[in-house]
């Protein structure tokens, strides 16, 4: 039985918190895409964590904790972030990298870093953590496999191929210097060894898992607007946020596929560059990003200032039919109690029309929210357990919001403590 959690909107929806909620009742907990490009925050009985790379299941002792082939593999970071967690008391999880995951190299962190200044005020609010590099040379098939650090001769053989054009660029187009090789092989065969114990057939792992009857809990990054067909290009991500794609990047089949948690904030938040069309700007939006998240809303890799915005339903709406969602999470709800009236988007306008489906980004780029005022309920609502208990005006946000977006809303989260959920 395979769940999957994943984002409805442009990310940091809060996703980390669910499956760490989720992953209690869970075997196996896996990342499918995306690297240590963005941040969960997860708040627990060790403390608050910002987990990059580790699948969110990695404070439960009982779980497995899956790296799929799908994943951006920086081992550097994976590493400093196991040690982040041990070192504070969190047991050794249990860890399983696939051998056929493919390596985040230095240069590719490079190459995202000079490309973006290369680009100036062009450029798409890369995280600089290498990831668009690193997609291009693994569909371009000049990437590494896991698999290959482990053999010498094709690991010197594979990177004195890539090096060639990749020093052409340093030099010529970036005005760096070039990247040696044996450095480099000596670099890789050091990081290999150290994860050799976790690297496996971590798809034959989950097949046999999901035979057996286990749950496995997908954990997507990001949200559906990043991908880079059904999202806001360019302003994407360079690996698919896809509950569907979950498949291809951990290793299981589509007929495994069950529950699709969908994650909403009660607002909208969107960090990076591009079109958001609910962006709050000035006092209203310095307030609400002041209030968001568990301190403010700001990145969890980067430290960025996230946009912020009122709920927006026609992007929602899309993310969620995009997702497949089987069922929504609101997260986030606790934020809005400061308020007399809510706004929440209900359409779109654009070239003199009112549109309430989510357009291609050209047309996305001209248009201006639609809003209709719903009445705010001016209390905290932290602590309350259960849905009926919550303010009357708080529970037709939410039932409004979900005949809005035309998916049910079984879980509302009222803070950022695991603890902190509201089952309907
Ligand atoms: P993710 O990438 O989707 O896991 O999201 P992030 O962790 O980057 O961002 C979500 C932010 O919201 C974090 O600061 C969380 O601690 C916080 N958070 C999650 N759920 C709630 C909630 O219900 N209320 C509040 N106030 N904060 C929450």
């Amino acid at each position: 039985m395979v769940h999957t959690i994943v984002g409805a909107n442009w990310g940091d929806e809060g996703k980390g918190k669910v499956t760490d909620l989720l992953a209690e009742k869970s075997d196996v907990v896996v990342r499918f895409q995306g690297g240590a490009n963005a941040g969960h925050t997860i708040i627990n009985e060790y403390g608050k964590f910002s987990l990059h790379l580790l699948p969110s299941g990695v404070f439960h002792q009982n779980v497995y904790n899956v790296i799929g082939p799908g994943v951006a593999l920086n081992i550097e970071a994976l590493l400093s972030e196991l040690d982040s967690l041990t070192s504070r008391g969190v047991p050794m999880p249990k860890l399983l990298i696939s051998d056929r995951a493919q390596v985040m190299m230095p240069y590719h962190v490079d190459f995202d870093k000079f490309e973006e200044e290369r680009l100036g005020k062009n450029s798409f609010g890369s995280t600089k953590s290498g990831i668009a590099p690193f997609y291009s040379d693994k569909y371009a098939k000049v990437g590494l496999q896991v698999c290959q650090l482990y053999d010498h001769d094709i690991l010197r053989k594979r990177l004195e191929i890539a090096l060639v054009k990749k020093n052409c660029l340093l030099e010529n187009l970036y005005h760096k210097p070039a990247v040696d090789v044996d450095a480099l092989v000596a670099y890789l065969e050091g990081l290999a060894e150290k994860i050799k114990p976790m690297v496996c057939d971590t798809t034959l792992f989950l097949h046999k898992a999901n035979k057996e009857g286990k749950t496995i809990l997908l954990e997507g990054q990001l949200g559906t607007l990043r991908d880079p067909d059904h999202g806001i290009y360019p302003y994407v991500t360079s690996s698919s946020p896809l509950a569907g794609f979950g498949c291809v990047g951990a290793g299981v089949t589509p007929r495994d596929m069950t529950d699709i948690y969908c994650v909403t904030k009660a607002y909208s938040s969107c960090v990076g560059a591009g079109p958001f069309v609910t962006r709050l700007e000035g006092a209203e939006g310095d307030e609400l990003r002041r209030r968001g998240g568990d301190a403010g809303e700001y990145g969890a890799t980067t430290g960025r200032a996230r946009d912020v915005g009122w709920f927006d339903a026609v992007a929602t709406r899309y993310g969620v039919m995009v997702q497949g969602g089987t069922e929504v999470v609101m997260t986030n709800l606790d934020v809005l109690g400061y308020l007399d009236e809510i706004p929440v988007c209900v359409a779109y306008e654009v070239d003199g029309k009112q549109i309430t489906d989510f357009p291609s980004t050209p047309t996305l780029m001209r248009c201006k929210p639609v809003y209709e005022m719903l009445p705010g309920w001016k209390t905290d609502i932290r602590g309350i357990k259960n849905y009926n208990d919550l303010p009357e005006n708080c529970r037709k946000y939410v039932e409004t919001i979900e005949k809005l977006i035309e998916a049910p809303i079984h879980m509302v989260s009222n803070g950022p403590r695991r603890d902190e959920i509201i089952y309907r």
